[in-house]
């Protein structure tokens, strides 16, 4: 192994790996410090992949569950969820990922340097445990250290009964209850799972609404979807204590009218949000700024240590409120990839970030709320179309949810586009191809929506966004 790199990244999850990937691509010799025992971060080993194969079990449950409309017989069998079969398939898939990545990095020669990293003065990398060695980037360090669980004052996270995301994927058994604090997408995915999976779960939200970064309309449907599935959900609620004792744990919260309930349930997940990792990796030392511990970059993902950049999980701008997804550390991994390999300026349109949520039913946005789109002076407009109208979607006995347009009256310009209801997480595409290409609906209309397919919603929306739905 080398010593010396033209591009020394620091963490390989998501954003870490891709832009060495890039970096490779574009000829620059490449390594990558990862101190966990398996590449690919978060989104492989505890985030996306595991989320998203448990709620592939939910998903089969589901229509399992509904036999008797699928003309399915059973004989006296009974239906049930073999959790260690779940597990071990999920850590498959998860270990197959991982594995992948590594292979990668062979195909595009990327050395793997195993430990912890740690910035030790101009273009180098010093690791801090394991073979005591230090790496030189002639070009840029990347640092793509991203984010882990955090708790909230009060509530302390004993990884036993008051649990992370990196908990709740692992738990062996099915929980009879559980109470989930916090109503982002990672709160109202494991709401989905456990609830399908048979447990009573209790969503408490401090904001009023769930989904809170999403269109109020997506945020309304979600609710109503929920109840009707059983899940009790607690908006305005803030969490003020929780007790873990053996076998559950004792919460007490304040409801938006100030009354104190309790509330017990065996597991209380805490999914109030990620922070940033920095620690060990001598920041403050190497003189970085850092906002909240998040280190600051520019639109170039430049730190302002010449020879810095930071992208993922990790950053954050001079505005707060940098997605923590995976597709947007990647994207930003190739943007840095590229911006040092061809000395331009890469940069991103966070208007133009997909976001998907894999609850049942999901959700796929892109662009400008409604909210936000009137908060920057549009003369707004909307069109939507629900799911339930559509042949596929009774085909698929889907058929909860809508698409919804938000879009500027005087250019015609799509500004976002918000659904919920059956396969959002993949129509979105389309909807951010459509921003990418500054479409207007009227090109949205023209564009011919193949049938029967749950991609009629959004060309309908575009119709009914200009008064004239054909099937509503
Ligand atoms: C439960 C859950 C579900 C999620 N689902 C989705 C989803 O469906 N879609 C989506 O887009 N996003 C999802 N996310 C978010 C997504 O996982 C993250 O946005 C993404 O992983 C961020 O990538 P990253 O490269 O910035 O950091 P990370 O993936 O966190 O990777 C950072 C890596 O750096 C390593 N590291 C840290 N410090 C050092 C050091 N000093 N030296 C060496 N190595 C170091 C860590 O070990 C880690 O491997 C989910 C997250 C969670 C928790």
């Amino acid at each position: 192994m080398a010593n010396e790199y033209d591009i020394v990244v620091i963490g390989s999850g998501t954003g870490g790996y891709v832009a060495a990937i890039r970096a490779a691509q574009l000829g620059l010799q490449t390594a990558v410090v990862e101190r966990a025992a398996t590449l690919g971060g978060t989104c492989l080993n505890v985030g996306c992949i595991p989320t998203k194969a448990l709620l592939e079990h939910a998903h089969s449950l589901k229509i399992a569950q509904d036999w008797n409309e699928w003309g399915l017989t059973l004989g006296n069998a009974t239906i049930r969820l073999d959790m260690s079969q779940v597990q071990s398939r999920k850590d498959r898939i998860v270990k197959g990922l991982t594995s992948g990545v590594e292979f990668l990095f062979k195909k595009n020669k990327i050395d793997w340097i195993k430990g912890s990293g740690r910035l030790a003065g101009k273009g180098t990398v010093e690791i801090t445990d394991g073979q005591k060695q230090t790496f030189t980037a002639r070009k840029e360090i990347i640092v793509a250290t991203g984010s882990q669980p955090r708790s909230v004052p009060g509530i302390e996270i004993d990884r036993k009964r008051i649990i992370t995301s990196d908990e709740a994927i692992g738990l062996k058994e099915i929980p009879k209850s559980i109470a989930i604090m916090g109503t982002g997408a990672v709160g109202v995915e494991f709401g989905s799972i456990f609830r399908r999976f048979g447990s009573e779960v209790t969503l408490i939200e401090m904001l009023p609404r769930i989904v809170p970064l999403e269109d109020e309309a997506i945020s309304a449907e979600l609710e109503r979807s929920f109840k009707k599935q059983g899940i009790k959900v607690l908006t305005g609620t803030r969490v003020t204590g929780a007790k873990a004792g053996a076998t559950s744990v004792d919460l007490e919260a304040q409801t938006p009218d100030g009354k104190s309930i309790k509330l017990n349930a065996e597991y209380l997940l805490v999914a109030t949000g990620r922070g940033p990792v920095t620690s060990g990796l001598g920041a403050e030392e190497a003189g970085l700024r850092l906002e909240r511990g998040y280190i600051h970059v520019g639109s170039d993902f430049r730190t302002n240590v010449p020879g810095i950049s930071a992208i993922g999980d990790v950053i954050t701008f001079d505005k707060p409120g940098h997605p923590q997804l995976a597709h947007l550390s990647s994207a930003e991994g190739i943007a840095v990839a590229e911006r040092i390999a061809w000395e331009a300026p890469g940069s991103i349109n966070y208007d133009q970030v997909p976001a998907c949520t894999y609850c049942d039913p999901e959700i796929g946005s892109v662009g400008l709320t409604e909210q936000e789109a009137q908060a920057r002076g549009y003369e707004v407009k909307t069109g939507s179309f629900k799911f339930g109208i559509l042949g596929r979607a009774r085909i698929a006995g889907e058929v909860e949810g809508f698409v919804k347009i938000v879009f500027d009256k005087k250019y015609d310009e799509i500004l976002g586009v918000h659904m919920i209801g059956p396969r959002s997480t993949e129509l979105v595409a389309e909807a951010t191809l459509a921003l990418r290409l500054e479409c207007t609906v009227e090109e949205l209309i023209r564009t011919i929506h193949a049938h029967p397919t749950m991609s009629e919603a959004i060309g309908e929306a575009a119709h009914a966004a200009h008064g004239a739905p054909i099937h509503a």
